[in-house]
């Protein structure tokens, strides 16, 4: 949701991918979801199948479908240094280790620009900060389903409710 009406982005995606979806406007948002009390203007992209990926639950998958494809991985290593020599890649790692090949991909999330030795790179990490709000027993949010608010400030997002145990995490 957003104070925005132009979901052109939105839609484009949902179309190009065949996913069923509604634009609404902040009549709609408030009568579907009275937990919101978006003003006039606000507009809504609801989409049914929508959901969210458990990264403790997709990671391992992602690294098993890789090992079935040929893939060997080294788990619990870092990667200290990285050179090029005679046209191959050599890749230095923490438990001393020396690894050699055609191609390197670098995949360091926010290290990336010491590791890819990239000083030059304009980009600074910033920290994002989560915290998470319970609400009250049998309140509206329990029928809320995946939602984020585009605020100036920044994107507020949550999730629905889920039994407690139920995913990794706290
Ligand atoms: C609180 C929070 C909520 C988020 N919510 C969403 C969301 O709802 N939807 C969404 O799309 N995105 C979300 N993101 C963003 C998303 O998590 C990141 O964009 C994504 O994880 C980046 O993937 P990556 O592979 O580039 O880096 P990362 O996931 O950070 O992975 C990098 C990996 O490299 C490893 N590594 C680093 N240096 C070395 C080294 N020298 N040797 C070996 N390994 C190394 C790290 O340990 C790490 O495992 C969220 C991020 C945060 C912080």
């Amino acid at each position: 949701m957003s104070t925005s009406a132009n979901k052109r982005g939105e839609v484009e995606c949902a179309k190009e991918h065949n996913l069923k979806y509604e634009v609404l406007d902040s009549k709609q948002i408030r009568e579907r979801f009275p937990v919101f009390e978006v003003s006039e203007g606000w507009s809504g992209f609801y989409e049914e199948s929508a959901g969210f990926v458990v990264p403790e639950w997709a990671i391992p998958a992602y690294a098993d479908i890789a090992r079935k494809n040929g893939a060997e991985l080294h788990e619990n290593v870092q990667v200290v240094d990285w050179s090029i020599e005679n046209d191959k890649v050599i890749v230095y790692t923490s438990d001393s280790q020396k690894f050699i090949g055609d191609k390197l991909v670098l995949t360091a999330g926010a290290r990336i620009k010491a590791l890819a030795k990239l000083d030059d790179l304009k980009i600074q990490v910033t920290r994002q900060v989560l915290w998470w709000l319970d609400a009250p027993k049998n309140s509206p949010v329990d029928t809320l389903p995946i939602w984020a608010l585009q605020l100036p400030e920044g994107i507020l997002h949550g999730v629905p409710r889920m039994p407690h145990g139920y995913l990794p995490g706290p």
